[in-house]
């Protein structure tokens, strides 16, 4: 195990806040009468939700094979990203690590916190350098690493996840919003050995659940207590807890989602072989391709004009679009599109 403390990279007057405590979540009553959170006693939605997720939790608990207290819970994992750099980032002094191209919101957050960005850039197939990485890591005081995998927006997983574990000073978190669809396993099974381990999980994608705004972080007993201290007590509501709940209780055939958006992907693939506007598709481990374009200005305004939108990655990533998979009828649709312009 990674010799760390963790209290060194909190921040001071997190350190000292007590987490906020309903007392109603906190015991068990058989037949209470509720008169202490002047809610209504009227209506269907009367009631605060669980301020501490329990019945979730235990879940994820089991499916996971992780201790309880070792889970967070996030008004999608957007919230646990702000989160997570409210706990460790003092304001104006604090850095943090991002890969360039990679999921904006870490710098989005960081920023409204008035927190540094630096940004590792991948090499031309979007895997990290590992003497860059070092490099960077000499180079700058940095708090907290994210590391998207499978990345948003390249499609890519990164190897050898763990040596970035090992090697930062400070507080790695690895994004897997996309891990289902990769087959690769998840970094969860590394906590044990890296107290400085975050692992990011969310409903939005493979569980088709982006409305719910359900995330989860996976994590040591103390950092999940930090994050728990500084998350709004009731930051997920009643109804899309007990709608998360209902997809794991009755088995919500996630596996048959991800088999069907494979199974989209290995078609649009063989698709997109015979379109011309196309240079280049790049391998994808998640619900999205990245494709380079001979225009892809052109492009994304022609899919635009029959309303199919699309993310445009220029000019970061030169005449880069980012698609997502969607349903047959509509690949068809985008196929067509695409199949109508010339070059
Ligand atoms: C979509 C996505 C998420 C999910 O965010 P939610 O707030 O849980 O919906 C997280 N990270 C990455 C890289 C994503 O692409």
């Amino acid at each position: 195990m990674k010799e760390f403390n963790i209290n060194s990279l909190v921040r001071k007057n997190i350190l000292q806040l007590q987490p906020y405590v309903s007392f109603r979540d906190h015991n068990e009553f058989e037949n209470p009468v509720f008169l202490d959170a002047n809610e209504s006693p009227f209506g269907e939605f009367n009631r605060y939700p669980d301020s501490t997720q329990k019945k979730l939790k235990q879940k994820l608990s089991e499916i996971k094979n992780i201790s309880v207290d070792q889970i967070a819970i996030g008004n999608g994992s957007d919230e646990l990203i702000d989160l997570i750099i409210k706990v460790f980032c003092e304001p104006k002094n604090d850095s943090v690590l991002v890969m360039n191209p990679s999921f904006a919101m870490y710098g989005l957050y960081a920023s409204i916190n008035e927190n540094q960005v630096v940004k590792l850039n991948l090499n031309e197939n979007f895997e990290i350098e590992k003497y860059d990485f070092l490099n960077v890591i000499k180079e700058n005081q940095l708090k907290i690493f994210f590391l998207c995998s499978p990345n948003n927006p390249t499609g890519n997983s990164i190897e050898d996840i763990e040596f970035y574990i090992k090697n930062f000073n400070g507080i790695v978190v690895v994004d897997e919003a996309y891990i289902e669809f990769s087959g690769k396993k998840s970094s969860i099974e590394l906590l044990e050995k890296y107290p400085n381990l975050i692992v990011l999980q969310t409903f939005s994608k493979a569980w088709g659940m982006a409305g719910a705004r359900v995330g989860v972080a996976y994590s040591s007993k103390e950092i999940i207590k930090l994050i728990n201290t500084v998350k709004s007590p009731y930051n997920i509501n009643s109804l899309s807890l007990n709608k998360i709940l209902e997809a794991i209780n009755i088995q919500y055939n996630i596996i048959e989602n991800i088999k069907n958006t494979l199974k989209e992907i290995f078609w649009l693939e063989n698709e997109f072989q015979t379109i011309n506007c196309i240079k280049k598709v790049y391998p994808t481990d998640a619900n999205f391709f990245l494709i380079e374009f001979k225009d892809s200005e052109k492009v994304y305004e022609k899919l635009l004009e029959k309303e199919i939108l699309t993310s445009k990655r220029s000019p970061q990533i030169p005449n880069c679009i980012r698609i997502n998979v969607g349903n047959r009828e509509e690949n068809i649709q985008l196929i067509q599109v695409l199949k109508s312009i010339e070059s």
